[in-house]
């Protein structure tokens, strides 16, 4: 199970999965450049009047030495998330009412404080000092979500300024990692070091970092932006779901660069990237994204916010266009064709020890249910060090990556993971099951989802181990706690979307947690050449508490009928 970027947005609703379609063409939809920038609704006014980037001082000058009830509304549940704060969870809230409570009633005193990991990357000193925040300020928290940033849980805005300057002392940040903004770059956590590798996309994600993170040209876009940037052939960015990516691809002619994809996205309107056909060279990649964030400031839909993603705006204009706009008004020149990505080469999630090209190791686990402590990271420094390793990434699977391993410290280092219940050969559920926050800390959860997802993990490894082996490509399992899809409902075999469900019991129908089922999604991998969306099972719904019989029996069907090692998408 893993934890992953919760919160899909300012007030966005736990609303039902509905298809991208662009808004009406009769009225204006807030695009800046086709309808001005006068504010169309309560979230467009307060975004422009003053900017979320703004409150970082207020954060320090005023908040953190007046407390928690000295925060205006508009900062607490707005600006906050431009620097990478939520509120939480008030804690006993029960699931069924929480469609029926506004933001101040479901909101605690403590905070969620995002840190942005761009490309994963943490050097040994950044790993001492997440790990040291944590157990100082976090009690102890700090979650790996699947977007390769450190959560925090419990913090106090009081502690905010100082977290903040022990950050920034070992180059880390949490600038714009919420809010309406370039959210933190996902990156190949192989970069530099795979022996595979197309390109090294590490001087891309510096360059946009150092020139555009924390631009307040940039930092009030429609809604989030999500980036990824992989050079490496196993595709490791989920590059089909991210509003930009750039795929390593080498053109026949021009050599190594990147396939442009644009206006991928899930939470309850799903839709794929598509590729805009072109090739970018990688001095020119920065550049490129700089153009496209703009075209979404710019054309992005702004008048309602469950239809401000990029994703619309794509639905309504098709790639063609896109690369038109792209190319005529923001590059000032047009891009080479270029080719598309090859299938990916193996799993994106690197676990397991192997080879990089300079001779030494990279060694890839998988967290035990998902949630890392500060104290976890703490073990996971104290053993870099002992390997003489300077560097940990995190992936976008949710997994860690220990790299520059030599090879007379490869085994103590692998059982230096497993005493930290980081196994490096998890069980097949174990390393495809995923879980976002769900109750204990989103205010928009309906139901729990990371107990029960580790619950369902523990039982299925223990009823099913005498068929795993001939499982093959492990069944993903998604477990959500409402609708939004924080945990990407729709890319799992098996996708879980939190609600309340009715039973039958001997007193009566009764009202439990529990999950609508959606089956058959997947990414692109090695053993499925395009990502696909699944679909809900319509009337298909099981309690938490039923849910490892149902994937049991899932399994099981599925091996007992699939034709040919047929895959489970299939
Ligand atoms: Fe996202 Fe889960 Fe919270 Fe819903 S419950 S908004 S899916 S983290």
């Amino acid at each position: 199970m893993t934890v992953t970027d919760s919160h899909p947005g300012h007030g966005a609703p736990a609303t039902p999965e509905r298809p991208v379609r662009p808004p009406r063409a009769d009225r204006s939809n807030g695009q800046w450049k086709v309808d001005g920038t006068v504010p169309l609704n309560p979230n467009e006014t307060w975004k422009q009047e003053d900017g979320g980037l703004n409150v970082r001082e207020r954060i320090e000058s005023i908040y953190s030495k007046e407390g928690f009830a000295s925060i205006p509304p508009q900062d607490l549940s707005g600006r906050f998330r431009w620097w990478g704060l939520y509120t939480q969870r008030r804690p006993g809230i029960d699931g069924g009412r929480t469609a029926q409570l506004d933001d101040s009633e479901l909101s605690d005193e403590y905070f969620m404080l995002r840190v942005r990991l761009d490309g994963g990357a943490l050097t040994l000193e950044q790993l001492h000092t997440v790990a040291d925040i944590s157990r100082e300020f976090a009690r102890d928290t700090a979650d790996i979500s699947d977007r390769q940033n450190i959560q925090y849980h419990w913090i106090r805005v009081e502690d905010v300024p100082e977290i903040w300057r022990r950050l920034e002392a070992v180059g880390l940040q949490t600038t714009e990692a919420c809010g309406d903004t370039p959210r933190v770059i996902l990156g190949s956590p192989l970069a530099g070091i795979a022996k595979d590798e197309i390109l090294d996309p590490t001087p891309v994600i510096d360059e946009i970092l150092e020139r555009f993170i924390g631009d307040p040209e940039l930092a009030n876009l429609p809604r989030k932006f999500k980036s990824a940037i992989t050079g490496h052939p196993s595709l490791d960015v989920v590059h089909e779901i991210n509003d930009i990516s750039l795929v390593g691809v080498l053109h026949p002619e021009l050599g190594p660069g990147y396939d442009l994809w644009v206006g991928g996205g899930l939470s309850t309107s799903p839709r794929l990237a598509e590729r805009l056909g072109v090739f970018v060279a990688p001095d020119a990649a920065a550049d490129v994204w700089h153009g496209v964030i703009r075209v979404f400031r710019d054309y992005g839909y702004r008048r309602l916010r469950n239809k401000a993603r990029l994703k619309f705006l794509l639905a309504e204009w098709g790639p063609a266009r896109f690369r038109e706009v792209l190319e005529t008004e923001y590059l000032g020149r047009a891009l080479p064709d270029g080719p598309a990505p090859a299938p990916a080469s193996g799993p994106g999630d690197h676990v397991g020890v192997h080879e990089q090209k300079d001779g030494r190791f990279y060694i890839g686990a998988a967290p035990v249910v998902g949630r890392i402590s500060g104290s976890v990271l703490a073990g996971l420094a104290d053993l870099l060090e002992a390997a003489g390793s300077d560097r940990l990434r995190l992936t976008p699977h949710q997994k860690l990556v220990v790299l520059d391993v030599p090879a007379d410290r490869v085994d103590a280092t692998v059982a230096g993971l497993e005493d930290l219940g980081l196994t490096t050969a998890p069980s097949p559920f174990r390393r495809n099951t995923m879980a976002c926050t769900g109750i204990e800390f989103c205010k928009l959860a309906i139901v729990e989802t990371k107990a029960t997802a580790a619950a369902t993990i523990a039982e299925l490894e223990r009823r099913l181990a005498d068929v795993t082996p001939q499982l093959g490509r492990p069944i993903s399992l998604n477990v959500n706690g409402c609708p939004n899809s924080c945990a990407r409902i729709q890319v799992a075999d098996i996708g879980l979307k939190g609600q309340i469900v009715t039973v039958d019991t001997a007193d009566g129908p009764a009202q439990v947690p529990g999950f609508q089922v959606h089956l058959g999604g997947g990414l692109a991998s090695a053993d499925r050449d395009e990502a696909g969306l699944g679909r809900t099972v319509r009337g298909l719904k099981v309690t938490a508490d039923e849910l490892p019989d149902y994937v049991e029996r899932v399994v099981r069907t599925f091996l007992d009928q699939r034709i040919d090692g047929e895959s489970f998408s299939e």
